[in-house]
């Protein structure tokens, strides 16, 4: 039986599948590659480039293949294009898990591993941000996913699918050997747009703002390697293998890292001076978004294991320097 990976090809996808297969699971990936990279896929895992809206490819799909589970990262991401363009994000996000959900029940598919984000909560009302606080994002993007998110829940209790919603905090890194990494048409994250420095492609790195309430007055985040994000994924599958119920987990360190701070440590990382700059607030970032992943880490047993900052950003390092084009080189 085979985990269907949709939207393998991405980067967050494309490091579950790495890790999938590590683990020795049989993985399938469909991926559309409008934002998605073939390269980032390994050469031997089936691969069908289709847009998951396309309910005939899916049908060909799951007839051509025993899925077993579907492991689902399509999604436009972008928030502040997401913005401008609300009825994009709706039609390809939204659009897709409808198209998703009904090849599944025609297929008889009965488990999802969904890809969603701190995104859903908007402003929190505190820090650390427990799965049970208030959902009111603030972005068509964030919106998007908590509306794929009732979706599965409404068609769970019809149709006995089981799902297990994975909220991301700020995802980070790379895989160990530096052969996969993130490469977005358009940068807008923290940490590839700082080793950009570095690399030559840009002279400073403008910090979004230093007059927020805390410590050093840049905004707060709390990230998580990449690698342990997939390892999540891999246990709630085996979570929904082993019957557990329907569920929504954060995935976070639980702790905060300044902007400022992620300077001073990609500073370390590179031994390059990274000029930066200090701009105007970026429009709709929360002071400061920090996981409480107690329960990720009481039912999934899951713990992230790459938490110092020096070592995401050096794994990232590691993949942008080996591929300063991405995966153009
Ligand atoms: N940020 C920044 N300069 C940049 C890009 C991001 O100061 O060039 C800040 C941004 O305001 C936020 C943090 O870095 O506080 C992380 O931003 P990112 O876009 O990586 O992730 P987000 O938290 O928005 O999902």
């Amino acid at each position: 039986m085979a985990v269907l990976i949709c939207g393998g090809a991405g980067y967050v996808g494309s490091h579950n599948v790495r890790a999938f297969k590590e683990h020795g699971e049989d993985v399938i990936v469909v991926d559309s590659l409008e934002t998605g990279h073939r390269a980032s896929v390994p050469e031997d895992v089936k691969f069908y480039q289709e847009d998951i809206r396309n309910g005939e490819a899916l049908d060909k799909i799951f007839a051509e293949n025993q899925v077993e589970a579907v492991v689902h990262f399509c999604a436009y991401s972008l928030v502040g294009e997401s913005m401008e363009l609300p009825l994009k994000y709706f039609d390809n996000n939204v659009g897709g898990m409808i198209s998703l959900l009904e090849a599944m029940h025609r297929h008889n598919v009965k488990r999802i591993i969904f890809s969603s984000t701190a995104a859903t909560y908007g402003e929190p009302k505190r820090v650390p941000i427990l799965e049970t606080d208030p959902t009111e994002p603030t972005n068509p993007y964030g919106e998007s996913k908590r509306i794929m998110e009732k979706m599965m829940k409404w068609v769970s209790s019809q149709h006995d699918i089981r799902y297990v919603s994975l909220r991301y905090f700020n995802v980070a890194g790379a895989w160990r050997d530096g052969t996969i990494g993130e490469d977005h048409k358009v940068e807008t994250h923290l940490i590839p747009l700082i080793l950009q420095v570095p690399l030559g492609k840009r002279e400073h790195i403008t910090i979004y703002g230093d007059d927020y309430p805390t410590n050093d007055g840049t905004c707060i985040r709390d990230y998580i390697h990449v690698e342990d994000l997939a390892r999540a994924h891999l246990l709630a599958l085996n979570y929904l293998r082993d019957g557990g119920e329907s569920n929504i987990f954060n995935l976070g360190s639980g702790d905060g890292y300044s902007v400022m701070e992620m300077i001073t440590a990609a500073r370390e990382v590179t031994g390059h001076p990274i000029p930066a700059v200090i701009g105007t607030r970026r429009a709709g970032d929360p002071a400061k978004l920090v996981a409480d992943s107690t329960k990720a880490g009481k039912i999934l047993r899951w713990k992230p294991e790459i938490t110092k900052m020096q070592d995401i950003i050096a794994s990232a390092w590691k993949w942008h320097k080996s591929h300063p084009k991405g995966y153009e080189d």
